[in-house]
């Protein structure tokens, strides 16, 4: 097999859980990866293994500032993903999610690089149609607490789209849903890692409101393997596409899971619901089945089983 594949690609939010376990993906298909991370909540442990790679570079950087690299692909990651990260310092995230994208895109047009955005399934908000096709427009609060991540994933899309009309580059958009999976960060409140460190810890289990509310959880792997499909197809396939895993659960039926799976005696309890929590959340992935040929192939609780592996490691 080449040693290098001859593509030179840019992962911005490298050093996160999405972005490490992409940049290690690219690493062996033999592409040269620069990973481009201001570290806010991405940690050097994640790719602490991928530095001694000779095709592998970090660079320390906001992308809220203009970078000038020579890529032929980048994979717009950046932008913290927990409702705790990104809004500790909500004025940050709209500024990563659109003065992030607009230098992205620049940097794509000046070039002539394929540009990916990891838009999200929080651009439907709390939304009224179910499952979620592409087509859906959504029900988004523009002045809540979400707000800063929502909208500015949604003015990023519109981003993408314009430079597409405008001056004809080659882009991609990702709506991504809830994903998990091994070096999720311990403590940023995302329900997955939140359950884990708890039943591990056998501390009692923060079910937040009823527990009714429902979310469709993807492997990583099964992730990471669909953004590459989407990069990889032909350019009159931009997206929006959904990639995600359609399986639905309550949050209280994932809690008992997580119990079970751990054996574990924590008890569960229940906590108000945050403002503005989507009630149902299920993606529609037939756009992505029929022209990327993709689904996810891990059931929740074998990716529970690995992600659970992780997590003891860190205890
Ligand atoms: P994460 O917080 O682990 O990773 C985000 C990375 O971006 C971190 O390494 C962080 O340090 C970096 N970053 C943040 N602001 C930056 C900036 N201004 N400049 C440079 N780097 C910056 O989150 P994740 O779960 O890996 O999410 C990655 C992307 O996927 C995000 O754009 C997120 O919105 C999107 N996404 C994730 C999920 C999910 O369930 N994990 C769902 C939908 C969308
Ligand atoms: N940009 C960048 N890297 C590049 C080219 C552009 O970061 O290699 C930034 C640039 O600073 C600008 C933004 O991308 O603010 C948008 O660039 P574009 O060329 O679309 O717009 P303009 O420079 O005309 O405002
Ligand atoms: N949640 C919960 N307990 C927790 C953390 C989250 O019940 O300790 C709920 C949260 O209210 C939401 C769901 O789990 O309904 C998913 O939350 P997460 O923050 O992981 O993702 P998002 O809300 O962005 O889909």
């Amino acid at each position: 097999m080449k040693n290098y594949s001859g593509k030179r690609v840019l992962v911005t939010g490298g050093a996160g859980f999405l972005g490490s376990h992409l940049c290690e993906r690219l690493l062996t298909e033999k592409h040269e990866v620069l990973c481009v991370d201001n570290f806010y909540t991405g940690r050097r442990t994640n790719i602490a293994h991928l530095l001694n790679i000779p095709l592998f570079e970090i660079m320390r950087h906001d992308i809220t500032f203009p970078l000038y690299a020579e890529v032929d692909e980048i994979y717009n990651l950046a932008c913290p993903a927990s409702p705790i990260h990104y809004q500790f310092d909500p004025v940050q995230t709209t500024k990563t999610s659109v003065h992030g994208a607009i230098n992205m895109l620049g940097l794509a047009k000046r070039v002539k690089a394929k540009i990916l955005q990891a838009s999200t399934s929080e651009i439907y908000g709390d939304p009224v149609v179910h499952p979620q096709p592409e087509t859906y427009w959504g029900n988004v609060n523009p002045v809540g607490l979400r707000s800063c991540y929502d909208e500015g994933k949604r003015c990023a899309e519109t981003l993408f789209f314009d430079y597409l009309r405008q001056h004809n580059l080659r882009i991609k958009v990702a709506r991504i849903f809830n994903t998990y999976g091994p070096r999720m960060h311990p403590n940023d409140g995302r329900v997955v890692s939140n359950f884990i460190m708890q039943a591990l810890r056998a501390d009692d289990i923060t079910v937040y409101g009823d527990g009714s509310q429902t979310r469709s959880f993807c492997y990583v792997d099964d992730l990471v393997d669909g953004l590459i499909r989407l990069m990889d197809s032909p350019d009159d396939f931009t997206g929006p596409v959904n990639l995600g895993n359609p399986v639905e659960f309550s949050i209280l039926e994932l809690a008992e899971k997580v119990i079970n799976i751990i054996g574990s005696k924590s008890k569960i309890i229940f906590k108000p619901l945050p403002s503005d929590d989507p009630k149902q959340r299920q993606p529609e992935i037939s756009l992505a089945q029929k022209f990327l040929k993709w689904e996810p192939r891990i059931p929740i609780d074998e990716g529970l089983k690995k992600t659970i592996v992780y997590f003891e490691s860190l205890q």
